[in-house]
């Protein structure tokens, strides 16, 4: 474009030579340099407007869709839609651009849920609860709200899979997470698998007795769930122990030495008998409250 501007004005250039002589042909001269200048002007003008300013918006929106990669696949990540629908080489470009975002991001999410997910289980696993407790904990403390940490483990596991075989283990444990995912449903519920037949649940809001009471009916439909396991000396079905340690309102939250606590919580139930719950509020005087099952034990 700016060389068919330049072209033309040598042309009128050199007509005005041939043509005029004196002050017809500095006229011509700078009428031709004017011209030229403004050709070069809107050359550019229009080389920004078709051209630069376009792939700029692209960079643009793909530095968004980097910063944003984490957040939930509802935010906007379309293309700008009258780049898109071009017919020209930036039309191709951005089209092809969204194609590689939406697979980049496609792969993304899966490999985080991979990599935040238990597979067995499909609850959390520890680096999901270790996420989750970036956002949850600054938040109880601003909220100053209670705090609630449940250790979760399954009575006489060991002596199950041993009779029963380790794929059946798993189906108990799949089955033991149902009742979890259907107990604490609340968003900001964190449920996880800490490892073997430990799981893991995280509170925000609940105070000693709602977290125990939420407990104790979680331990009482896992009993209900009728998974025969006649080598338990608890029950002639699977049930579970349950430690709950509560940080009270203000408190600041120490998350491992909650689940330490709670991990206490849980030995004494297991010393008690198993099938029970058994709460500590967290604080200067640690208090520990024990519970019996409160549907009768079918051993
Ligand atoms: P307690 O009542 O004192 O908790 O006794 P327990 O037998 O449950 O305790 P222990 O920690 O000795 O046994 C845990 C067992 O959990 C050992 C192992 O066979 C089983 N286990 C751990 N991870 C898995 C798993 O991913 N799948 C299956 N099927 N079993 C597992
Ligand atoms: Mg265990
Ligand atoms: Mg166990």
């Amino acid at each position: 474009m700016a060389g068919i501007w330049l072209g033309s004005s040598l042309l009128m250039l050199g007509a005005a030579w041939l043509v005029g002589a004196g002050g017809p042909f500095l006229i011509a001269v700078l009428v031709c340099l004017f011209s030229g200048l403004s050709g070069l002007v809107a050359s550019f003008w229009l080389f920004n407007l078709r051209l630069l300013a376009p792939v700029r918006r692209l960079a643009d929106h793909v530095r968004f869709v980097h910063e944003f990669r984490d957040t939930p696949r509802d935010t906007p990540q379309q293309m700008p839609f009258d780049l898109s629908r071009r017919s020209d080489a930036v039309g191709l470009l951005t089209r092809n651009l969204q194609k590689l975002i939406e697979e980049s991001r496609s792969d993304h999410a899966a490999l985080l849920e991979q990599t935040l997910n238990d597979p067995l289980t499909g609850l959390g696993n520890r680096r999901m609860l270790e996420s989750q407790l970036d956002v949850l904990i600054p938040l109880s403390r601003r909220l100053s709200c209670t705090v609630s940490a449940m250790m979760i483990d399954v009575d006489h596991f060991k002596a199950f899979n041993d009779h029963y075989g380790h794929p059946a283990g798993d189906v108990c444990l799949v089955d033991i997470a149902g009742v979890l995912k259907d107990t604490f449903r609340r968003e900001t519920d964190v449920v996880v698998r800490l490892g073997g037949e430990e799981l893991l649940v995280l509170l925000i809001n609940a105070d000693k007795d709602e977290a125990w009471a939420l407990a104790d009916a979680m331990r009482a439909m896992i009993q209900a769930l009728g998974i025969p396991h006649e080598y338990s000396s608890v029950a002639s079905v699977v049930t579970v122990s349950v430690g709950v340690a509560t940080s009270p309102h203000g408190l600041l939250v120490d998350i491992d030495d909650m689940i330490a606590h709670a991990d206490e919580a849980l030995y004494d139930c297991k010393a008690r008998g198993r099938n029970q719950v058994a709460s500590r509020l967290m604080g200067a005087d640690t208090t520990l409250e024990g519970s019996q099952p409160s549907i009768e034990s079918t051993a």
